[in-house]
């Protein structure tokens, strides 16, 4: 019967809809719960200079383990940070963490990766610098990174953040350049120091017959307005020629290193400058 029907159809979207709200509500109290208590943790994936291969910087990616023993990746947690309201907290989390660490890798940047909701924060750059001042950690050594999304949403707001950490001493990255829309008036406007190009355009240097052309002209794009570029997601000793040969000067990813703990990146770069002076 139509009626019967109907309602068997009902109670199954009720039921979809309870449930996802429930692992919702669930998670986000779990999220709360790591972050009371100070349990986020950071990775740092290495960031190498082109032509030597050697480490320049370093960036930090937030890592989450829920009480229940469970590991989330960042593409979720942080969606859900931003829904819940807790992106303020778990982006200051990551950055006293990090510059702790990254204080005792001398010479080598730091880069964090902030959400637009957090630049829209009318606190943020002061609880920066007041975070970096307290921990002694170098303004010039840090490096922001921002996606496209936020020059889209609220470009004034964003602005008067970029400026503030910039006139501190802060660079600013864009993250994941060639993925979304930003124009060219949008490039020159913020005074970027830096582009990442996005994993994508390199994916399709294996996958597309005009993915070489793309990346050089992206490339060459960044170049045109002085901007120097970074090449994340590389992953073979082909990409890593090809970039190069672009006219990237900074290169990311798993060919030369995972996201490591804190510890591990200690161990190799105190053990790389013992066996300089030694
Ligand atoms: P992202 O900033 O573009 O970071 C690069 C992502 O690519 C990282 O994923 C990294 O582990 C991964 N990756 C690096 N090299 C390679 C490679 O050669 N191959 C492949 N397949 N992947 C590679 P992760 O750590 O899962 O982070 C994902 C995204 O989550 C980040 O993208 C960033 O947008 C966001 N995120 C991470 N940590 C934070 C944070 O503390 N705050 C905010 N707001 N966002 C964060
Ligand atoms: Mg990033
Ligand atoms: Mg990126
Ligand atoms: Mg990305």
């Amino acid at each position: 019967r139509a009626k019967d029907l109907g309602r068997g159809i009902t109670v199954e979207f009720e039921d979809a809809f309870d449930v996802d709200t429930k692992v919702q509500d669930r998670l986000e109290h779990l999220l709360r719960q790591t972050l009371a208590g100070n349990g986020i943790d950071v990775a740092y994936q290495p960031l190498v200079e082109a032509g030597s291969g050697a480490i320049c910087g370093v960036e930090a990616l937030a890592r989450w383990q829920a009480p229940d023993g469970t590991c989330y990746g960042p593409d979720m947690f942080i969606p859900l940070a931003e829904k819940s309201g807790l992106i303020d907290l778990l982006g200051m989390q990551v950055l006293r963490k990090s510059v702790a660490a990254a204080r005792h890798w001398q010479g080598i940047s730091l880069s964090i990766n902030v959400s637009p909701l957090q630049l829209k924060n009318p606190a943020f750059v002061q609880n920066v610098l007041d975070t970096i001042t307290d921990a002694g950690f170098d303004a010039h050594r840090l490096c922001v990174e921002v996606t496209e999304g936020v020059l889209i949403s609220d470009p004034e707001q964003a602005q008067r953040a970029i400026s503030g950490l910039k006139q501190a001493g802060v660079k600013i990255s864009l993250d994941d350049f060639g993925s979304g829309y930003a124009s060219i008036g949008t490039l020159r406007q913020f005074g970027f120091d830096r582009m990442k190009i996005d994993r994508s355009l390199i994916l399709a240097l294996d996958n597309d017959t005009n993915g070489g052309a793309v990346l050089n002209a992206t490339i060459a794009l960044a170049n045109a307005l002085n901007i120097p570029v970074t090449a994340e997601g590389i992953e073979t000793e082909e990409q890593a020629t090809l970039v190069r040969l672009s006219g990237c000067d900074e290169l990311q990813g798993y060919l030369f290193s995972k996201p490591v703990t804190a510890a591990q990146l200690s161990a190799f770069y105190f053990d790389r400058n013992s066996t300089k002076t030694a």
